[in-house]
């Protein structure tokens, strides 16, 4: 049975305070998996929520110590946060306006596993990170004559 968020917080050893609950529910409802600090901070004002990017922040970073979140760190500073679903995955970043996608390619990763062992390694965890443009879904942050 599915738990529900109080619970999700409650076993994860946290209270439900509203600002938990709501940010919480934009990473299970919302079509993003990926989002930044900012895109939470940005989709809880368009939703009428008063909840301060500080706050924002300290809530992200306790999901993220929690296990609930997952943070990947990009190129450039920038930091996106997603459940963690334990499911591995890899990454393709749009350098223009930040957009994520994740992808799993079974090719990549037993050719990364072969190099590994050829090299004298086993391996635990990857993560792989393309930095890219948008060609197909529409980039609004692509700069003017771009
Ligand atoms: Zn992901
Ligand atoms: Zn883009």
């Amino acid at each position: 049975m599915e738990k529900s968020q109080p619970e999700h917080l409650k076993s994860a050893g946290l209270k439900s305070t509203l600002p938990r609950l709501k940010i919480l529910d934009l990473f299970t409802s919302g079509q993003d998996r990926h989002k930044s600090a900012e895109d939470v901070y940005k989709q809880l004002l368009a939703s009428g929520d008063d909840v301060g990017l500080a706050t924002v922040y300290r809530v992200l970073t306790q999901f993220e110590h929690a296990g609930l979140l997952v943070r990947h760190y990009f190129e450039g500073g920038k930091s996106v946060f997603e459940l963690n679903e334990g499911k591995h995955h890899d990454h393709i970043v749009c350098l223009q306006c930040g957009h994520v996608e994740e992808f799993y390619d079974t090719t990549i990763e037993s050719r990364q596993k072969k190099v590994a062992a050829e090299l004298g390694f086993a391996v635990h965890d990857h993560s792989l990170h393309i930095y890219a443009d948008c060609t197909k879904t529409k980039c609004p942050h692509k700069p003017k004559g771009a």
